[in-house]
């Protein structure tokens, strides 16, 4: 039955409150007290204080929809059909509560009866020792063997670090043979978009020690989770979750700002998803209190905004047009996020102030680096040099993401290391100029362009690290 996003997420949470469940709102994408993690990333991370017992939880069952962001999927995006860099994961939670054999049967119960998936469609994985969620799998619910797959520790077994850890299992969705690859092994746990693995059962069951022996819980616990945006996507049987209800809404608008026709031309697709995407997660996260910096998640932010901005050039947009679309995000996630509606005037205001300041020099920018390709060009090279990309990235203002990206598109390559030594460079240029400045009592360097506030490298977009000063 074709439900909407919406509609599902409500579906969901229901189900689990009729299973006693507490239902708790999605917490911000801004991480509390944990270090490890830059954005909230799975429904499990913002209650890992319940998991590890540092704090009681409110209920030994819980469920949400949490809001996420996965930078890491950012190359994904536009390119496969199941991937954003913001989505939405619906979870049921037990601490120390329910475990396996009531995770599984509520999981079937609600895919096949709730929802009526056809069971034809739907394979599951199990972690390679896993016999007792086989066995559960098989004489349980009654799924046949072949229907079940064993699969290794990088796709079935969740661990972060030390602490509690266990394996998992995964339910997912035939899509049929033209969604398939040409690989002859394609099946189950295949990369391509056939077999979307759509909700992960994890089994918490094991404490991890420093030295990486795996000592059984008194307690395990229960974490799972499910792409909203997949589970509408196989319900209201689309191509891909930018077809989706709500997202197809914000991606029609796009296409409207753009003068373009989505399924068009497959250049231009991807442009149009891309933005969609991106301002999906700008929105929430600037709702949520994070600003464009140079520092850890205001460089993410920085970095998506101005990767949009770019895609928008691609399509031809001449104005400024971002903060148009964040209206549409919040039109269409204001029920279940009304923080959105509230924030809405500083949510616009803050897309325009960076736009604009980006907008300053990125016609510039694309100029340069278009003559330092030319140039390449002539004389044979296929890699840019550090110090250019530097000068793109302190100059005008390019995430070293999106000088790399446009090289791509044209088999470029970038010096990274030769960017960082450059951009390492810098930094000990600004601590120089702010100790003497210090030492001569005066602020007053050559150096006063620099942003004092410098500190480390910035290395990735999953772990706390900075980055130093970009116009
Ligand atoms: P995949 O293998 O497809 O990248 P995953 O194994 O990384 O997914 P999990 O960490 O198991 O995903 O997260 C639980 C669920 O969240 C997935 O089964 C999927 O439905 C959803 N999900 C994960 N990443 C994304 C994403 N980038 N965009 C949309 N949904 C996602
Ligand atoms: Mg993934
Ligand atoms: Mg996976
Ligand atoms: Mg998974």
């Amino acid at each position: 039955k074709n439900y909407g996003l919406n509609e599902l997420r409500k579906m969901y949470l229901e189900f689990f409150e009729s299973k006693a469940h507490l239902k708790m709102n999605s917490f911000p994408l801004v991480p509390k007290n944990d270090k490890s993690l830059l954005l909230i990333n799975a429904g499990m991370t913002p209650l890992k204080p319940y998991f590890t017992g540092q704090e009681v939880p409110p209920s030994k069952r819980v469920t949400t929809c949490q809001k996420c962001i996965r930078t890491g999927d950012i190359d994904n995006v536009g390119k496969t059909q199941r991937h954003g860099t913001f989505f939405e994961m619906l979870g049921n939670f037990s601490f120390g509560d329910y475990f396996k054999k009531e995770a599984i049967a509520w999981g079937w119960e609600f895919v096949t009866k709730v929802l009526q998936i056809p069971e034809e469609r739907l394979y599951v994985s199990v972690y390679l020792d896993d016999d007792e969620a086989e066995r559960i799998w098989h004489e349980d619910i009654g799924l046949p063997k072949e229907k079940i797959v064993r699969l290794g520790k990088e796709d079935n077994f969740w661990e972060h670090g030390t602490g509690p850890c266990g394996p998992c299992s995964e339910i997912h969705y035939d899509r049929g043979e033209a969604y398939g690859c040409d690989s002859p092994d394609c099946q189950v746990g295949c990369d391509c978009d056939r077999y979307m693995e759509f909700w992960n059962l994890v089994f918490t069951q094991f404490e991890k020690t420093e030295d990486g022996e795996y000592l059984p819980l008194d307690f395990p616990n229960i974490d799972t989770g499910m792409g909203l945006e997949r589970l509408a996507l196989m319900m209201q049987e689309v191509d891909s979750i930018f077809d989706v209800d709500t997202i197809q809404a914000l991606l029609q608008k796009v296409c409207a700002l753009a003068g373009v026709t989505y399924n068009d031309d497959s250049v231009k697709d991807i442009s149009i998803r891309v933005i969609t995407d991106h301002m999906r997660s700008v929105t929430f996260m600037i709702s949520d209190g994070i600003l464009p910096s140079n520092e850890g998640r205001g460089y993410v932010l920085r970095r998506l905004l101005r990767r949009a901005a770019r895609h928008g050039k691609l399509l031809g947009i001449e104005d400024k047009f971002l903060a148009k679309l964040c209206e549409t995000v919040i039109e269409v996630s204001k029920d279940a996020y009304p923080e959105l509606v509230e924030k809405k005037d500083y949510i616009t205001k803050i897309i325009t102030l960076e736009e604009d300041r980006f907008n300053e020099t990125i016609d510039q920018g694309l100029g340069i680096l278009k003559s330092y390709m030319e140039e390449m060009d002539k004389e044979g090279k296929r890699e840019l040099t550090g110090d250019r990309a530097f000068k793109l990235y302190d100059t005008y203002g390019f995430p070293i993401d999106l000088t790399k990206e446009i090289l791509e598109e044209k088999n470029l390559t970038v010096d990274e290391s030769g960017f960082n030594h450059e951009m390492e460079k810098q930094r000990t240029r600004a601590r120089e100029a702010r100790a003497e400045s210090n030492y001569m009592g005066s602020a007053e360097t050559i150096y006063h362009k620099i942003d004092p506030s410098i500190t480390s490298a910035f290395v990735g977009y999953d772990h706390l690290t900075y980055t130093s000063p970009i116009r």
